[in-house]
């Protein structure tokens, strides 16, 4: 086995990709830089284009053996590159300050190792993802691999995780990360003069208390782990001091810790909506937007990705408690067996979104062998 892994080149892509950073859903460039990047190991096949700019690149063995893939998310954020680097975004308000150049690089780096290391048996899919941070990207992958007849039998992401020592492998069974959703609440009434309220159906009050009701529902539900409803915006009426509001907007996001709990916040959000909404004679209309299952875990993916990391001498921990932020990787367990782990990004690493956060270049390298790992517990090389 060469592991010589041509980390310099692998940096100098993350770089590149830092670089020419793009937000959810407008990832051309990067989609570019990729595509020239894997063409250079020769895959059998490069697919572009995949649920919006999306790339997804097969090696194949020669015979018949599982079918494993490998996502990386590949969109930046609209945060404005404020740390003097030599690689600095050339995006306008644009940076990754959650990693994904990095994913990026780690996810390429199996490009070259399967170059020097050709696989005997099955197919290694490499799978970049657009739009993750707006939570459309992984059910659009998971449309276009069905299209393209590819079956997985595994797929495999990780995200990187400050606070954590640089390097270390680290996953749990169970949730690894949290469910969200955003919903949006619209209420209809009727308009009146400001002077006759009583003609009109103003939202004002179902509003003060669908608010304070979903604030504090994780008090008044019992759920089985942490579940939260946050309201992030609201809006009444016009800016107009004669007339009394006819329509208002809510929206909260949803966060639970499981499946289930998410689904009994949804249904006691929308019977506590409808009620008030009711009570005064108003319109509803309730809607959602940036959907993520839980990211979790079963046991046997937890013994595999435990086995792969042990085996290439990596540090390998598990995690007590799961992430409250969520990530649209868990989408793809509703189509193949998953396994999610994050790695390490030192202990003082700027958080995620923050705009002083870099990607580590120096976890790059323990990233790619942990993929490897994965790759050798399937046997692929024997
Ligand atoms: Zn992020
Ligand atoms: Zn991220």
């Amino acid at each position: 086995m060469d592991i010589n892994l041509d980390i310099e080149k692998l940096i100098a892509l993350r770089h590149r990709l830092h670089e020419n950073a793009e937000v959810s859903n407008q990832e051309e460039k990067t989609a570019l830089i990729i595509v020239e990047f894997l063409e250079q190991f020769k895959p059998n096949q490069i697919w572009k284009n995949i649920g919006g700019h999306g790339v997804i690149a097969q090696f194949k063995g020669e015979e018949k053996g599982e079918n494993v893939g490998f996502r990386a998310d590949i969109d930046a954020l609209h945060i404005a590159e404020t740390i003097d680097l030599e690689y600095a975004s050339k995006t306008p308000h644009t940076a990754h300050k959650c990693g994904h150049d990095g994913h990026m690089a780690m996810v390429a780096g199996i490009a070259s190792y399967l170059k020097k290391n050709p696989l005997k048996k099955g197919n290694v899919y490499l799978i970049f993802q657009p739009a993750e941070e707006t939570g459309e990207g992984a059910e659009r992958i998971n449309k276009g691999l069905s299209e393209l007849g590819i079956k997985l039998d595994y797929l495999f992401g990780l995200h990187n995780l400050p606070d954590f020592p640089k390097g270390e492998i680290l996953t749990k069974t169970g949730t690894f990360a949290a469910a969200s959703r955003g919903m949006v609440i619209k209420l209809f009434g009727k308009t009146s003069h400001a002077a006759e309220p009583e003609y009109g159906i103003s939202p004002v009050i179902a509003m003060a208390k669908i608010t304070t009701e979903m604030t504090r529902i994780h008090r008044t539900i019992d759920f089985s782990d942490l579940s939260l409803a946050t309201v992030i915006h609201s809006e009444l009426g016009e800016i107009a001091f004669g007339t009394s509001p006819g329509y208002g907007e809510i929206r909260i996001t949803l966060r639970a810790m499981k499946d289930e709990d998410m689904s009994i916040l949804i249904d006691e959000a929308e019977n506590l909506i409808h009620k008030y909404c009711e009570d005064d004679g108003l319109g509803c209309e309730i809607s959602y937007t940036e959907v993520f299952p839980s990211t979790t875990n079963s046991d046997e993916a937890y013994n595999i990705m435990k086995d792969a990391a042990t085996s290439m001498n990596l540090n390998f921990k598990q995690l007590k408690t799961p992430f409250k932020w969520s990530e649209d990787f868990g989408q793809y367990k509703l189509q193949y067996k998953t396994g999610f782990f994050g790695i390490g990004s030192g202990m003082d690493c700027p958080h995620l979104h923050d705009e002083f956060y870099d990607f580590p270049d120096e976890i790059i390298e323990q990233g790619v062998k942990m993929y490897i790992g994965l790759i050798n517990y399937f046997g692929l090389h024997s």
